[in-house]
C-alpha cells in the first residue's frame, strides 16, 4: 500500500488555474479496497479533468473493476500544462485524482484513447508517472501499460508505447486482464514477456511486440508494409475485437459521478444503444461498433430515474450513435420529462446525435415540453450527388423539413454540421453547403427574424476499417481553399454564420489514424519538443509534426495523401473490427460510382461481418423506413459516444 502524494500536492494548487481539477471527492466516487492480491488499475484519460470527467466508457471500467474482488480502480487525467511546471520541479508524479496514489505504484495504467491528436499528452502521463515511455524499457516492476478507444483499431504508430490494447467493448476485457495480471503477480515472475503474451490470447486484446513489421524489400523510396507476422504460435494472426452482445447485462455506469467543477456535457448520460448500421462511410464509430445492440426501454427508464434521483441532475442525455433509432426513443422521452410518471422533477432530455428527418419533429416535439436549446443536425455535405458518395442518404426535403419543425417548434439556432475533403468533391459540392444554409435561414425567418443557423465545418480524415481507408486525404492548402471559398458565400447571407476546424489539425490527425510503426519516434519527438495538448488550438504545433516527420525521413505525401491501391496491407489488418475488407472494398467502389447503400434493417444482409457470431439475427424490419441518414457528430463522433458538440466546438475553430 503506497501513501498518498496529497500533502505533496495541496501546497501546489493554490499556485495553478482550476485546483479542482485534481482533488476527487465527485459525489459517485469509490474509496478502492487494497487488500491483498488485487489488481490496481489506474484509468487514465489523457485530456484535461473537464474533458475526461464524463467520458462514459472510463467511468463504466471504473465502476466494474471495482466491483470486482480481484480488482480495484482510480482514475488519472493530464494535467494542465501550469500542474505539470509544478509537478516537475517538485518532483511529484503524476497521480490518481481518488487517493492520490503515485500513478507507478499501480498494476496496470489504461489509457482512454479517443483520438489521435491525444498520442503526445499518453506520452507524457507516463513520463510523469515515472515510467519508461517505451514499452522495451519497462521491466516487472513497472505498470504494464495499455489502452482501449475508438483510436486503437489502428494502435501501430503507438506500438513502441504500449504493452496492449483493448479492442472493442471493455466491459469483458478487463476482466479477463485482471484475471492475467493476478496469475502472473501471484506466481511471482519477473518474467514481463511471459504475462505480456499471455494476455496476448485474451479475445479482443493486441499485444504490438508480440509481432514483427515486415516492409517491401528492395524500394528506394518509402517501403510499404507487406505484412504483421506474429513471433509465436500461440500468439494469433489476427486479434478479434470483443463485443458484448448483450446491453441489458451491462446497466453501466450505475453511480455516474457528479463532478465539484464545471466539466463538458455536465449531466445524466444514459446510453441507449450501440452500433450503428446506417453506413455512413465516412464514420469509423458507426463501422467499427456494428452490430447494433439496444438497452432494453425499460432499463433506460430505470436508469434515467435512478440516476437523476441520486445525482439530482436535471439534464438526461440519451447516447448513440443515432439516438432517434433507438425503437423505445418517444416512450423513454415521455416517460422522462413527464414528472408524474418518473416522479424526477423538472427534467430536460438531450439528444447528441439526432436525424434528418420529419420523425425529428415529433422528438423535438416531445422536448419542448422540457426545456429547450439549440438544435443540431449533420447533413455532412451540400448536395444529394455528394451525399450519396458518402451514403449519408438525406434529401434536402428532410433536411428542411426538420430545420422547419424546429423553427415552428420554437427554437431559433440550428446548426448543421459538415465535412469538406471528401472523395469526388467539387466546389460545387462545397459550395452547396452554403445553399443549404441559407434556405435553413430563409425557414427560420418565417418564425423569428431571430433565427439563427451556424455552419460548422470539419476537414474529413479517412479512417481505418471504413469504405474510404483507400482515399488520399487533401491536403492543407486545398482544405483552406475550399474552406475561404464557402467562408466567402456564407458572408453574403445575413443569420449563416460559419465555423470550421483548422486544416493543419486534420492534416496531422489523418497522418496518424493510418500510419504505422515507423511513426513512433515522430510522437516521441514531437512529445520531446514540448507538443503536448495537441487538440487545444493554443498548444498545436503543426511546425513540430512536420520536422519530426522531416527528421524520421518520412515523406507526408506517403503517409497523408496517398490514395491507397486495392490490395495494400493496411497497418490494422491484422486487427479484426468484424468487417470484412472485401466488402469495405465493394463500398468504396460504390461511392465513386454515386451508389447509396441502404440502411440494412430495410434491406437484406449486406453481410458486412460484423454479426458473425453473436447470434444476432438479421431483421428486415416490416415497416417503412425513416428517410434520412444517421445524424450524430458524423465523423467526429469516432471521438467517443458522447462527445460533442459543444467539445467539438473548443480545439482550433475560427468564426467568419
Ligand atoms: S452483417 Fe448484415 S445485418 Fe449485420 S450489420 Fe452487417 S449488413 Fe447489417
Amino acid at each position: 500500500m503506497s501513501t498518498s502524494l496529497w500533502d505533496q500536492l495541496e501546497p501546489l494548487l493554490a499556485r495553478v488555474e482550476k485546483p479542482a481539477r485534481y482533488i476527487g471527492c465527485e459525489d459517485g466516487a469509490i474509496e478502492p479496497e487494497y487488500t491483498d492480491g488485487v489488481v490496481s488499475w489506474l484509468l487514465t484519460y489523457p485530456d484535461t479533468y473537464e474533458i475526461g470527467l464524463p467520458n462514459q466508457g472510463l467511468q463504466i471500467l471504473y465502476e466494474i473493476l471495482n466491483e470486482r474482488n480481484d480488482a480495484v480502480a482510480e482514475r488519472s487525467y493530464a494535467p494542465w500544462t501550469d500542474l505539470e511546471a509544478e509537478m516537475r520541479e517538485h518532483n511529484l508524479p503524476l497521480f490518481s485524482v481518488d487517493t492520490h496514489r503515485p500513478a507507478r505504484d499501480f498494476d496496470v495504467i489504461a489509457f482512454n484513447l479517443s483520438s489521435e491528436l491525444v498520442y503526445t499528452n499518453v506520452l507524457n502521463c507516463i513520463d510523469l508517472a515515472g515510467v519508461p515511455i517505451r514499452a522495451e524499457d519497462r521491466d516487472h516492476t513497472h505498470p504494464i501499460v495499455g489502452a482501449g478507444g475508438h483510436a486503437t483499431f489502428n494502435p501501430e504508430p503507438m506500438a513502441a508505447f504500449f504493452d496492449w490494447v483493448g479492442l472493442g467493448d471493455g466491459e469483458e476485457i478487463v476482466g479477463d486482464v485482471t484475471a492475467v495480471v493476478k496469475a502472473w503477480k501471484d506466481s511471482g515472475s519477473t518474467d514481463r514477456e511471459e504475462v505480456l503474451r499471455e494476455m496476448s490470447k485474451i479475445q479482443g486484446v493486441y499485444v504490438p511486440s508480440m509481432y514483427t513489421p515486415s516492409f517491401e524489400e528492395g524500394v528506394t523510396d518509402t517501403p510499404k508494409l507487406v505484412a504483421m507476422t506474429p513471433r509465436f504460435s500461440d500468439v494469433p494472426e489476427v486479434v478479434e475485437k470483443r463485443t458484448v452482445a448483450d446491453l441489458a447485462d451491462w446497466p453501466y455506469p450505475k453511480n455516474q459521478l457528479v463532478p465539484l467543477t464545471e466539466v463538458v456535457h455536465d449531466r445524466l448520460s444514459v446510453e441507449v444503444f450501440r452500433g450503428c448500421t446506417r453506413g455512413c462511410r465516412f464514420c469509423q464509430a458507426g463501422m467499427i461498433t456494428r452490430p447494433v445492440r439496444e438497452r432494453p426501454a425499460e432499463q433506460v427508464r430505470q436508469m434515467i430515474q435512478d440516476g437523476v434521483r441520486r445525482t439530482g441532475y436535471d439534464e438526461v442525455a440519451l447516447t448513440s450513435l443515432s439516438t432517434a433509432d433507438f425503437s423505445g426513443i418517444v416512450d423513454v422521452v415521455k416517460a422522462t420529462i413527464d414528472d408524474e410518471e418518473m416522479g424526477c422533477g423538472d427534467v430536460s432530455v438531450s439528444l447528441p446525435s439526432l436525424r434528418v428527418d420529419a420523425f425529428t419533429v415529433d422528438i423535438a416535439a416531445e422536448l419542448q415540453r422540457g426545456r429547450r436549446s439549440g438544435l443540431t443536425f449533420a447533413p455532412e455535405a451540400g448536395t444529394w450527388r455528394m451525399r450519396q458518395v458518402i451514403n449519408k442518404l438525406i434529401t434536402e426535403e428532410d433536411l428542411y423539413a426538420s430545420v422547419e419543425g424546429a423553427f415552428s417548434q420554437g427554437w431559433r439556432r440550428v446548426k448543421l454540421y459538415f465535412l469538406t475533403g471528401l472523395p469526388t468533391e467539387t466546389d460545387e459540392d462545397t459550395l452547396g453547403i452554403a445553399e443549404l444554409g441559407r434556405k435553413c435561414v430563409e425557414i427560420g425567418r418565417k418564425y423569428t427574424n431571430a433565427a439563427s443557423v451556424t455552419v460548422s465545418v470539419g476537414g474529413f480524415v479517412p479512417k481505418p476499417f471504413t469504405p474510404f481507408q483507400w482515399f488520399g486525404q487533401n491536403t492543407i492548402e486545398e482544405l483552406n481553399r475550399k474552406i475561404y471559398l464557402l467562408r466567402d458565400e456564407v458572408k453574403k447571407t445575413k443569420g449563416l454564420q460559419m465555423k470550421w476546424h483548422d486544416p493543419k489539425a486534420t492534416f496531422v490527425e489523418g497522418m496518424l489514424t493510418r500510419g504505422d510503426r515507423r511513426l513512433g519516434p515522430v510522437i516521441e519527438q514531437v512529445w520531446r519538443e514540448g507538443g503536448t495538448f495537441q487538440e487545444w488550438s493554443e498548444h498545436f504545433d503543426v511546425e513540430k509534426w512536420d520536422q519530426a516527420m522531416a527528421d524520421a525521413g518520412l515523406p507526408i505525401e506517403f503517409f497523408t495523401y496517398r490514395h491507397r491501391e486495392e490490395d495494400e496491407v493496411f497497418p490494422w489488418d491484422h486487427l479484426n473490427a468484424g468487417l470484412h475488407k472485401d466488402f469495405l472494398w465493394h463500398d468504396w467502389r460504390d461511392a465513386l460510382n454515386e451508389v447509396g447503400l441502404e440502411d440494412c434493417r430495410w434491406t437484406p444482409c449486406y453481410d458486412c461481418g460484423a454479426c458473425t457470431g453473436y447470434g444476432i439475427e438479421h431483421v428486415v424490419a416490416s415497416a417503412t423506413p425513416p428517410a434520412g441518414g444517421s445524424q450524430g457528430t458524423g465523423q467526429d463522433l469516432a471521438r467517443g459516444h458522447e462527445v460533442p458538440v459543444d467539445l467539438l466546438a473548443r480545439p482550433s475553430l475560427s468564426t467568419a
